[in-house]
């Protein structure tokens, strides 16, 4: 993700700079949103998966995504029946940690490998799973 350097703004466009930004912000304001996050900094992982580790239904846990999605910070690709998930841009675990020494503490997402059965957790996946 580049940074453009913008001088010159009247005020409509300046505030539409911050504008963007806020919509980042509102997409982080949530503790879901955040734990998904979390489960997603070493790479993507399917819906199911995210269901087995917190322990929500998928229409709740697709709901959090949704709003990450329509932010820009996480893509999503299917394969067969399972939906994928990963961060778009890795520079926001960057404001997450920055928020984190502001609370000094750093939480950890649950493993879910004893109760989830996605491809991963199974061993069946064929492909590997994409990384950051
Ligand atoms: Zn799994």
């Amino acid at each position: 993700m580049r940074v453009y350097l913008f001088n010159n703004l009247n005020i409509g466009e300046l505030m539409d700079v911050y504008e963007q930004e806020t919509k980042l912000y509102k997409a982080l304001m949530h503790p879901v949103r955040l734990a998904i996050l979390d489960l997603l900094r070493e790479g993507e992982e399917c819906v199911c998966h995210m269901e087995a580790a917190f322990g929500y239904r998928q229409a709740y846990i697709s709901q959090q995504l949704m709003v990450l999605k329509d932010a820009g910070l996480v893509e999503v690709r299917r394969e067969g029946l399972n939906i994928y998930y990963r961060v778009a841009h890795p520079e926001i675990f960057g404001v997450m940690d920055a928020m984190r020494m502001l609370t000094g503490i750093r939480p950890t997402p649950p493993a879910a490998a004893n109760v989830c059965t996605c491809p991963r957790c199974t061993g069946e996946h064929e492909v590997p799973l994409i990384k950051l």
